[in-house]
């Protein structure tokens, strides 16, 4: 089984409507999405949810103030500066600043402090028309992508052993924080989704450094690279001083967004375009490749 993860420097690059297009070509595989901030494969795949988990965030504490005797140990040990006074002289406990430490609960001396477990983020287990999905959802303010990330992971390659698929296709998050991090750790090889923008090959650099310290293969593709083709030869010639194989030029069409509309990919919504046909082409050569590359090292 090889797992194959999809990344982006930066959003809005097509990294998902390529993953779409990649997980109805893969004959055996679990799909993933790990973009749990903003996960919107589902929005083409459109899931049937069989299994639904919440998932843990972390602790935030409250202050009941009928207890608290206005001693301030708190208030002046919590590094987080997550405790203020509100109108009434009450202490409270900014929950978007806490960070869940819990000191204050232990060295509150009227027992007036108490944390609590929250649980906004949930993550699920869905069939779709390509096979299963595993997807998350953060509630908002939540930070702790990369645990959930690891968690989606986790269950989708339990899956894909009972199963016995081939493959297990990762929709990354875009960016070089720790989901994306969460997303690489362990993965086989990374795909990674640049447009011609000066913007996007300087995101894709920083993502590119990250991945070299996983030492893994990395493919990469040009979408809309017919939008700008100097710029689109630059990032060629960038990934040719990386050693990085550039697997698809994938041309500018409006039927990709059309396709979406449909919530449809678009090797479904149109199979002979140019898109479709370089999409099929960059599959196979990431499958040939697979055979050639020593997936895991010895360093
Ligand atoms: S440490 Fe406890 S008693 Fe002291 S101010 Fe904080 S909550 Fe109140
Ligand atoms: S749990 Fe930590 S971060 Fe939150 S209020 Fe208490 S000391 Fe501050």
């Amino acid at each position: 089984m090889m797992e194959m993860t999809i990344l982006s420097g930066k959003g809005g690059t097509g990294k998902t409507s390529i993953t779409a297009a990649l997980s109805g070509l893969v004959q055996s595989a679990v799909l993933c999405d790990n973009d749990v901030d903003a996960a919107d494969l589902h929005l083409i795949l459109h899931p049937d949810i069989i299994e639904e988990h919440a998932f843990a965030s972390g602790w935030k504490a409250e202050i009941d103030t009928s207890k608290c005797k206005r001693c301030d140990i708190c208030l002046s040990h919590c590094r987080f500066d997550a405790i203020h006074t509100n109108a009434a002289e009450k202490l409270v406990i900014n929950p978007f600043q806490c960070e869940g430490c819990r000191l204050c609960e232990r060295i509150c001396p009227e027992q007036a402090i108490r944390s609590e477990q929250y649980t906004n983020n949930y993550w699920y287990v869905s069939n779709t028309r390509f096979g299963t999905l595993v997807h998350a959802k953060m509630g908002p303010g939540e930070e702790n992508s990369g645990k959930l990330v690891t968690q989606v992971r986790k269950k989708a390659k339990e899956i894909a052993l009972t199963n016995q698929k081939e493959w297990i296709i990762n929709d990354g998050p875009p960016g070089i924080g720790c989901a994306a991090i969460a997303s690489l750790t362990g993965t086989d090889l990374a795909l990674i989704v640049i447009e011609p923008s000066k913007s996007s090959l300087h995101d894709a650099d920083r993502l590119i450094k990250l991945i070299e310290s996983f030492k893994i293969p990395v493919f990469a593709l040009i979408n809309k690279f017919d939008l700008n083709l100097e710029l689109s030869q630059s990032i060629a010639n960038y990934l040719k001083t990386k050693n990085i194989p550039l697997v698809a030029k994938i041309p500018f069409d409006k039927a990709m967004v059309h396709a979406m509309i449909n919530k449809q990919t678009i090797v479904e919504y149109q199979p002979n375009s140019n898109i479709s046909k370089e999409i099929k082409k960059l599959w196979h050569k990431i499958q040939l490749s697979t055979h050639t590359i020593d997936l895991h090292p010895t360093i």
